[in-house]
């Protein structure tokens, strides 16, 4: 590719309505442009590097026989509503109808833009494939999703609309299932590795959802502009996403006797941050209280250290129940006596269900709600103000300087960005749609199924947050726009000669045969971030060699043409 005819070439400086790096480099480098918030055009250059990124994926989905389709992006609203009304449940779905009367007089109908396909190749599949004989089976697209985020700020990390690869795997039991679920996390690592972000990529244990009791898994990035938070267990290597963390709590130990209790009053002095200001106390020392609704019916008072939030998935597990809510105002008077903001742990009716934080464990002379509508209980102890619990439990989110509960140490946390997520589905979606097949005997059985992605996008972003330098970005080679990026200092019949000698040798050459200063073309080289970069001026023509520098690398060499091709190659 000529430099001088590359659409749209590079701007002079970082956009200034980006904050990640790789949204800036990208930008100036020509390889994205920003249409709007979320929403990117990719440009001849990121179209090269993203092709290359979908084919690496493509072989490696291909390498454990997934099939590849292309489903469309528009989707009719009914399959959405069969599987348990995920029309009006997710909260990211976008719709699309006529844009005006006159369009919508032609076909009022509304559709969904899909933000992923489940409920798109269940009927699919259903329609295709239900003997026995047809299983396993492993379906994969690669295209482009939408997803109504409320926030779009880290360029193509997160976008409105981006690209997704995603796999469906369906299978006739939950060991088939199993099977191939193991192999995909090969083929995942695989496609890492190759895009050369596999030594920071670390499989993750996630939420499974709604979708199963299991844990789904993620791989993560481990990078700076990453939105989620990993712990990771250093002995075994284990890493969990913050959302499941198991965790103990850091210590908060004082050495004081126990002082006595007394009932401040302090009216309208309810966040945990006034509360501290107020009582002139550690944060470790007050007590959060909240109650909760459950779907059977029951109330559940729940509390946790000051410095802690309660984890709603992990207390429905604690408590087992499917769902919870936070109680209404009304209700939590009529229960405990206090307005909300006063409720605590001291005079719990007996009937409510009391869930304590492991985090409370082993304080003295601490803050907790009195019950008492404008009191604070301040020099609350345990086994003397009030019984200490018989089993303390892991409710709430984990952060750093948590403990790792089986081993006791301190785990590691980074931030990371989510480049892939598998998800064991289960029968979630063949139970919406009734997917069985016919088994040998004649008996219907229902299908097991799986769920693969993988962020071409995000991923693209994600190298260029991980592989850059304060000049620019640098690509490892599989995925490169061009390996070598020819420069011309003066000498563009010479270096026209070795452009095309390159090429008949299949070597990918960007040729900068623009009338430019040196270090103007030095700098774009840089930024761009080919992994070669090739300069003929008179110095080296002089020499009778070729100027040949890795983009990684300071080293300088001088090599005639069958050296420069072989340390390519
Ligand atoms: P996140 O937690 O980052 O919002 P998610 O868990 O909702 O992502 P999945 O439904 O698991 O995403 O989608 C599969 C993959 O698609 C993700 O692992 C990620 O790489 C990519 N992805 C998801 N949302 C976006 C987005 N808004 N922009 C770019 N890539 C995305
Ligand atoms: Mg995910």
């Amino acid at each position: 590719m000529l430099q001088s005819k590359l659409f749209p070439g590079s701007l002079k400086e970082n956009p200034k309505d980006e904050v990640s790096v790789s949204a800036k480099y990208l930008i100036r480098a020509g390889f994205i442009d920003k249409l709007m918030a979320g929403v990117y055009t990719i440009l001849p250059l990121g179209w090269k590097v993203l092709h290359k990124i979908e084919d690496i994926i493509r072989e490696e989905m291909d390498a454990i026989d997934g099939q590849e389709v292309l489903m469309p992006s528009l989707s009719p609203q009914e399959n959405w509503r069969k599987t348990a009304d995920r029309l009006n449940k997710i909260d990211v779905l976008f719709e699309a109808r006529g844009a005006n009367k006159e369009s919508r007089r032609r076909n009022d109908a509304t559709y969904v833009l899909s933000c992923t396909h489940e409920d798109i190749i269940t009927p699919l599949a259903k329609k295709m494939k239900f003997s026995y004989k047809d299983f396993p089976l492993a379906l994969y697209q690669i295209q482009a999703k939408f997803r109504n985020e409320a926030r779009a700020k880290s360029g193509i990390l997160r976008g409105r609309e981006f690209r997704m690869k995603d796999l469906y795997s369906f299978h006739r039991s939950p060991e088939g299932l199993k099977k191939f679920y193991e192999k995909s996390k090969g083929a995942y690592a695989n496609v890492f590795e190759r895009l050369g972000i596999g030594a920071d990529t670390h499989i993750t244990l996630a939420s499974g959802g709604d979708f199963t009791k299991d844990y789904s898994h993620e791989f993560q990035t481990e990078c700076e502009a990453g939105e989620d938070l990993v712990f990771k267990v250093k002995s075994s290597g284990v890493c969990y996403n913050r959302e499941i963390t198991p965790s103990q709590a850091s210590e908060f130990k004082v050495k004081e006797g126990l002082k006595e209790m007394e009932l401040v009053k302090g009216e309208g002095v309810i966040s945990v941050q006034e509360l501290i200001k107020f009582l002139k106390i550690d944060i470790e020392r007050t007590t959060k209280t909240l109650v909760y609704e459950t779907d059977q019916g029951d109330f559940l008072l729940v509390a946790i250290r000051g410095d802690y939030e309660i984890n709603e998935e992990k207390l429905c597990k604690v408590a087992g129940v499917e769902r919870i809510w936070l109680a209404e105002a009304k209700k939590v008077k009529k229960l405990t006596g206090a307005e909300v903001g006063y409720i605590g742990v001291l005079n719990v009716p007996k009937k409510v269900k009391l869930f304590m934080d492991d985090s409370l464990r082993g304080r003295v002379n601490f803050e907790a709600g009195a019950n008492k509508t404008n009191y604070h209980a301040v020099n609350v102890n345990f086994g003397r103000d009030l019984e200490e619990p018989k089993e303390f439990y892991d409710i709430k989110t984990a952060k750093e300087g948590d403990i790792f509960p089986e081993t006791g140490e301190k785990y590691e946390v980074f931030k990371g960005s989510e480049v892939g997520n598998i998800f064991p589905l289960n029968t979630k979606f063949s139970e919406a749609f009734d997917y069985r097949y016919t088994d040998k005997d004649g008996s219907k059985k229902i299908v097991y199924m799986g769920s693969y992605g993988i962020g071409s996008t995000r991923a693209m972003g994600v190298i260029v947050e991980k592989l850059h330098d304060d000049k620019g970005i640098i690509w490892p080679e599989a995925v490169a726009p061009f390996k070598v990026h020819l420069i011309s200092i003066g000498e563009n019949e010479k270096a026209q000669e070795l452009y095309e000698k390159l090429q008949t040798k299949g070597v990918e050459v960007l040729f900068d045969d623009r009338d430019m200063s040196p270090g103007g073309k030095f700098a774009e080289a840089d930024l761009i971030g080919c992994p070669y970069r090739v300069v003929i001026s008179a110095k080296t023509l002089e020499k009778g060699k070729i100027e040949v520098k890795k983009r990684n690398d300071d080293k300088i060499e001088f090599l005639n043409e069958e050296e420069l091709l072989s340390k390519i190659k």
